[in-house]
Order: structure tokens, then sequence, then C-alpha cells
């Protein structure tokens, strides 16, 4: 059984704890790697290592280390088939969804490309006579990254990228699901020259995560994962003196008025509905149909639809829409969450629940499921099921839908199609989540702006990627300069004889 390691100082190095956890093959159910799950020990050691490789780097003028950027864009792309398909290997995901795990996270090391001018501080001439005044913005030192398993090229590069072109060093400690792209990433980056020891990959679970969130060395921490967890990240990063930003689940409406186009409607509810197998952040979880006759329309529409859907394993080829989900642990929970749907009392119009795949049993697949009819106090409305599991709640008028929307815990995204620009710009306005799109089901901002959601779905002001993310990973400092009178007054030209 192949081990996978850790990547210090600028090499992949071995797991010294004794400790490992399986990596699988979502699609075959084997286990394909052992990682290891790094001891504090080994933690702590990452950690000093980055500490005296950060200065350097931080010195290193912002243009050098934007071409560092530029160049891991041009290595990313040279090698992107073979990172697809590591991608999904170990998380299912299909090759085309795999490519665009990587595109959006490449698009942000495209845009910390701009570091120099990102960085350029503010300067006030004259704030006083003979004062100036200016502000720089500095890196923080080291810090520390803890990622989920649902994105393990984007979430990772979302923030390695941002913290390392403002000058930090990172401890990035990834999803022990699916920790070989992260690996990967981290070599591409030393060839792109990074500087060995600037960007350290420690894999592991809490204790190496918790030995980050103690280390007196880490400034900042970024999290992005479920919601308890964000929440306990964020408290014991907060309490320990860091920043921290910590990312957290979702539970995302779409809202479709009666003057919507239903084809798109269902096209756009089954694409991010379904995608990825709903374990994305900004799958759409729940459709909202407004009266009656929309909500029966739109069911019409989406059943053939999500029949059809096909599912299976990322080496089948493209027609694939969906593959299996991380792990078998996850399945059981996204099939126990189905069951309880019905037994709550909603109304399973697409049941697979019996779905297995001819050749891959033992795989993590579960089929596409559509549930009608549900209300607010069901388990399948209140919790995040991150599997391909639609639900419908009818609501029956604008504003009951806006306010179901708005009383639901999570506030990552939300989508609203409809042809009326005043109601379009009403929910934009009033709602209470942090992404929307209107007649666009997941409007994840691009690279240039910033992505984070509102309420239990985030903990923390600043969000990932974008502006936001260089204000994160720097520190300011205000300098305020008066310089006495000098030469300039006192400077004798003429030859002077002694007094
Ligand atoms: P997770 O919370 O289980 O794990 C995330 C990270 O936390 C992993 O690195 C894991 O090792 C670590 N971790 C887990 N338990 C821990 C503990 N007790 N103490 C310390 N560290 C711990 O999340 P996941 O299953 O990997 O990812 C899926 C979740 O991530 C979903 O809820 C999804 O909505 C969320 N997500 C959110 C965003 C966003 O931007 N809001 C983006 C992607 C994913």
């Amino acid at each position: 059984m192949k081990e996978l390691g850790h990547f210090i100082n600028g090499k992949l190095v071995s797991g010294t704890s004794g400790r490992f956890d399986d990596v699988f093959n979502p699609a075959t159910g084997e286990v394909q790697y052992q990682c290891p799950m790094a001891s504090a020990a080994e933690t702590t050691d990452a950690i000093e290592k980055a500490a005296a490789a950060q200065p350097a780097w931080g010195a290193t003028n912002p243009q050098k280390r934007a071409r560092v950027m530029m160049k891991m864009v041009a290595l990313m792309n040279r090698d992107m088939d073979k990172l697809a398909e590591a991608l999904s290997r170990e998380h299912g995901k299909t090759i085309p969804d795999a490519k665009g795990d990587l595109q959006r996270g490449l698009e942000v090391v495209e845009y910390c490309i701009g570091a120099p001018q990102m960085l350029k501080g503010e300067f006030t001439d004259s704030a006083g006579p003979g004062i100036d005044m200016y502000s720089m913005r500095q890196p923080l030192g080291v810090v520390g990254s803890i990622m989920p398993f649902n994105f393990p090229a984007m979430m990772p590069l979302w923030h390695v990228g941002p913290a390392l072109a403002c000058g930090n060093a990172v401890v990035l400690k990834p999803s022990e699901r699916d920790p070989s792209v992260p690996l990967m990433l981290a070599e591409l980056f030393v060839e792109a020259g990074l500087p060995e020891g600037v960007f350290q990959v420690v894999n592991g679970d809490k204790e190496a995560v918790d030995t980050i969130l103690d280390s007196e060395i880490i400034q900042g921490v970024s999290f992005v994962g479920s919601t308890p967890i964000a929440q306990y990240i964020y408290s014991r990063a907060t309490a320990n003196g860091k920043r921290a930003q910590c990312f957290g689940g979702a539970k995302n409406h779409m809202i479709v008025m009666p003057d919507a186009d239903l084809d798109q409607a269902a096209d756009a509810l089954v694409g991010a509905g379904f995608g990825a197998a709903g374990e994305r952040c900004m799958a759409i979880s729940v459709a909202v149909p407004v009266g009656e006759e929309t909500a029966d329309k739109l069911i019409e529409k989406l059943i053939p639809r999500i029949e059809k859907l096909k599912v299976g394993p990322y080496t089948a080829g493209d027609d694939v829409d969906l593959g299996p989900v991380v792990t078998a642990a996850s399945k059981e929970r996204i099939l126990g969450l189905i069951q309880s749907g019905v037994d709550q009392g909603a109304t399973l119009v697409v049941d697979n629940r019996d779905f297995k795949l001819q050749g891959y049993e033992d795989g993590f697949f579960v089929g596409a499921h559509l549930f009608d009819h549900v209300t607010p106090d069901m388990d399948i409305y209140k919790q995040e099921i991150f599997g391909p599991v639609l639900s419908t709640v009818r609501a029956d008028s604008y504003e009951d839908a806006l306010k179901l929307a708005m009383d639901h815990e999570y506030g990552n995204g939300t989508a609203i199609f409809t042809r009326d620009g005043d109601t379009a710009r009403d929910f934009a306005s009033r709602v209470n989540i942090g992404m929307v799109g209107i007649n666009v089901p997941i409007p994840v901002p691009l690279a240039y702006h910033t992505f984070g959601g509102w309420k239990k779905s985030m903990f923390g002001d600043l969000n990932q990627h974008g502006p936001d993310s260089f204000k994160f990973y720097t520190r300011t400092k205000t300098v305020t300069s008066r310089w006495p009178s000098g030469i300039k007054e006192g400077g004798e030209f003429n030859f002077k004889a002694m007094d």
C-alpha cells in the first residue's frame, strides 16, 4: 500500500507518527493510499521551518513573488490532465468537474499576479508641516490553512495563492480524504520558484489542526469546512489571539417565480443540485417554487431530467453527470437523511434508494433524489445533506419564499429565477445571504470579487479571494514621518574661512 507523505522544506517526507488514515477511490471503494496523520511534534517542526523561511520571502519584492504565481499558472496548465485525474480518483467527481475545480483555483493564482498593485500602500504628502504619512501592507508571517475535501485544488489555492503573494509562509492541512492534489500543488509551487519551506503541507487530523491553532508562531488561520468545525476553529484561533476567517456549511435555496422560464429553471436546478453529487457548498439543495401551479409544473419538468442523470465513475467518460460521494460513511449519512425525509412525511418523487452500479457495487454511489412537499421542520430541510438530494418547499408567495431563505441558519448562496427585474432587485437587496444569483443558480464570484457567506456559513469578516484576501493576509502599518531640516538649508557652497 502506497504511503503518502508531508511536504516539508521543498520535499515529500514520510510521516513518523505511526498513525495513518485510508484514502479511498470512492468509485471502487478500494483503499488506494495510506495518508499519514501528523503528530503535534511533526506539525510544530513544519511550522518552525516555515517561520525560518518566511522573512526572506516576505522581503522579496512583490513583483518577484508575482512571477512565481505566473509560472505556477503555466505549470498547472501543463499538468492539468494529471492533476484532474488524481483529483477525480480521490474525490470521485467527473474529470470535467475536476478541471473546473482546478481552473477556479488557478484563476485566483492568476489574480495574485496583481500582488504588486494590491500591496501598494497609501501616502499622504504633508499631513502636517514637514510631515508625511504612509501605510504599508506587510505579511502576517506564518499562516495556517485547514481545508475541506470537496474542492481539493480550488480551496487550498484560494488561500495559499493570496497568502504567498502577500509574503507569508503557509502551513496547509488538506483534507485527509483527498490529500494528493495539494501535495502535487506544493511541488509545482517549488518548481515555479517558491523558496523551500515557504509552503508546507502537513497531512493530518485534529492533532495537527489543534497544533496549528495553539502555535504562537501562527498569526492567521483560514478554515473551510462544516459549520460546527468552523465555529470551533474560529473560537480557538481567536482566543489564541490570531486572526481567523472560517467558512462553513450551506443550505442554498433557489426561488422560482411564476414568471420564470421553467425549462431554464429546471435545467439550472438539476445542474446545481446534482453536479459533483451535491458535494458543493454552493449546490442548490432547496427549490422554492412560488405558487402551486409553478410547483406542479416545475416538478413535472424536473422528474424526467433527474431520472435520466447518469451516475458513474470518472473513468466512464464525459457523459457521466455525477460520480460517487466521498466515503461510505457519507453515503450512509445521506441515505439515513433520505429515510428521515420519508418518515417525516415528505414525498419522495424520484427515489433511487436501491441504486447500485453494476461492476462498482463497492463504490460509494448514491442515485439522484427529488423530494416534494418538504417543510421547514424536517431534518432534510434543516441539515446540509451534501449529497444528490434536492428538496422542494412550496411557497405561497414571494414574501414567504424570501422569508424561508432568510430564516434558515445558513446564508452561503441563493438564487432567484424570474423575468421581473423589480422582484430580482428586491430579492438581492433584502436577502440576508452572502452570494446571490439572478437567473444564475451557482453564483460563485470570480477571483477579483470575494467569496463568503453570512450567518452560520461564515465566522470572521474578510472573505475569500479578491481584495479581502489581500487584507486578510497582511497587516497595516502606518508611518508618520518628519525629518529635521538638513543639508538643503545648511549647505554652504562658498569657501568659508574659520571664524
Ligand atoms: P469538515 O468540517 O469535516 O473538515 C474540514 C477540515 O477540518 C478537514 O481538514 C478536517 O481534517 C478538519 N477537521 C475535521 N474535524 C475536526 C476537528 N474536530 N478538529 C479539528 N479539525 C477538524 O468538512 P468536509 O466534510 O471536509 O467539507 C465539507 C463541508 O465544507 C461542507 O459543510 C461544505 O458546505 C463546507 N464548505 C464550505 C465552503 C465555503 O466557502 N463556505 C466551501 C467548501 C466547503
